[in-house]
């Protein structure tokens, strides 16, 4: 037997109604803000996320899908959304064609080469925002609050842990003195963290393997060491999260896994204290549009893991429709249940026909199983009537219609 790939989903059923109905919510929330969609191809050629991602990131060393094509071109499945909505944005001459900030957001499968777990796959789904050309403290107040509204409205428990990981101008200093605070302590540190001293020793803090932060409480911190542009940048971005009314935690842990991010990075993390619980993480990117080509473009944006915010949506958040069922119960009903079906087809109700004539009891148990709340019949004395037999599935209740009529009823 052939089954899915490897921490690969698929989706059916009632998950799907709510996933869909998720998508859709999420999608009037941000089209309410401005943000427009944003639909990038699933794979890019690899060097875009090399260089949008970084080298160094565990995205880009170990996570990868990627693919040779008949024609040799070094492929990758996307991994994340920034890289391309950046390329596309440069490619399309956004910046000079359409006005400034310009707001999109995407929806879509994304892929990573993880150890599948509960709230981990390889085949996952994003939502994201990202704001370009707006350098802003308030926009990436606008920004996290967006993120903070999509929880709130499924009504998610959720901490905003925001930190500032400065510019060009602070950080390398800061990075020196990290360096060195972890140049003696080389030896308590796991293996990729002895590599990521030298490449991306900002990772170390994050890190969960050996985890220092907890180990040690005086680990020098970015918030300590910003530029007075970076640090008015911090404190306005405080303040207008307060008027957002986004409560908040300054967490100077959070790094971020991806290189490019200046200034305002984030995470929610969803109070359920189980693992895999950051739901969204994000921040300021002032130098990728640059780094990949294009004009000199202040950027912000995140992204929501969506597997993760679907797992907190309360069971009750949504009721499901009301499920109609017809059944005929000889063969001449079968062409008066299919205008029946035409009929239904006007209105906003979820019905389904089964065409196959079946006796009472039969249609009575098939009714039952799939859910429905009304059964419809048809049978030898509705059809010479034109009538039709409504049953309310919950009460035992029924009575006959006329089969034009029916709308007045299940209303
Ligand atoms: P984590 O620390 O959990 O690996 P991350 O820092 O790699 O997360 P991002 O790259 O910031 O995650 O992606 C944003 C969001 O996408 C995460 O907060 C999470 O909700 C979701 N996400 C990331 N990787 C996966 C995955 N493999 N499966 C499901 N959701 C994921
Ligand atoms: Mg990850």
């Amino acid at each position: 037997m052939i089954s899915a790939v490897k921490g690969m989903n698929d989706l059916f059923g009632k998950r799907a109604v709510r996933w869909g109905r998720m998508e859709e919510d999420i999608k009037l929330l941000v089209s309410n803000a401005n943000f427009t969609e944003m639909r990038t191809p699933m794979v890019e050629e690899i060097a875009l996320f090399k260089r949008g991602v970084g080298e160094t990131t565990d995205v880009v060393q170990k996570e990868m899908y990627d693919f040779l094509d008949k024609k040799g071109r070094h492929i990758a499945m996307r991994p994340e959304g920034t890289a391309s909505v950046v390329r596309a944005f440069i490619e399309h001459g956004i910046a000079m064609n359409e006005p400034m900030p310009f707001k999109v957001f995407y929806i879509g499968p994304f892929f990573r080469y993880e150890r599948p777990q509960k709230g981990r796959y390889r085949q996952f789904h994003q939502l994201g925002i990202e704001i370009l050309g707006d350098e802003t403290a308030q926009m990436d107040a606008e920004m996290i609050f967006t993120a903070f509204r999509v929880l709130t409205h499924f009504k998610i428990d959720a901490e905003v842990h925001i930190n500032s990981i400065g510019c060009k101008e602070c950080r390398p200093a800061y990075r020196e003195k990290l360096v060195e605070y972890f140049a003696s302590k080389k030896e308590h540190l796991c293996e990729d963290c002895k590599t990521r001293i030298n490449t991306n020793p900002l990772r170390l803090l994050d890190c969960k393997i050996c985890d220092p932060k907890s180990k040690y409480k005086d680990i020098p911190v970015m918030t300590d060491h910003l530029c007075g542009a970076c640090d008015d940048h911090f404190k306005q971005l405080q303040k207008s999260l307060a008027i957002f009314h986004v409560p908040y935690i300054i967490d100077p842990f959070i790094v971020r896994g991806l290189d490019y991010y200046t200034r305002t990075a984030f995470e929610v993390v969803a109070n359920t204290g189980g693992s895999q619980n950051a739901v969204a993480g994000g921040g300021r990117y002032d130098n990728l549009v640059a780094d990949i080509g294009g004009p000199d473009t202040p950027a912000t944006g995140f992204a929501m893991g969506l597997e993760r915010l679907f797992d907190l949506i309360p069971e009750d958040f949504y009721s499901e429709s009301m499920l109609s069922a017809g059944y005929a119960l000889c063969d001449e009903a079968v062409d008066d249940l299919v205008h029946f079906a035409k009929h239904m087809s006007h209105h906003p109700i979820r019905f389904f026909a089964d065409y196959k004539p079946k006796k009472f009891k039969k249609a009575l148990q098939k009714a039952d199983k799939t859910g429905a709340a009304f059964m419809f019949i048809i049978g030898e004395d509705e059809v010479k009537e034109k009538k039709i037999l409504m049953k309310n599935m919950k009460t035992g209740e029924q009575k006959v219609y006329g089969q034009h009529e029916v709308m007045i009823i299940v209303r």
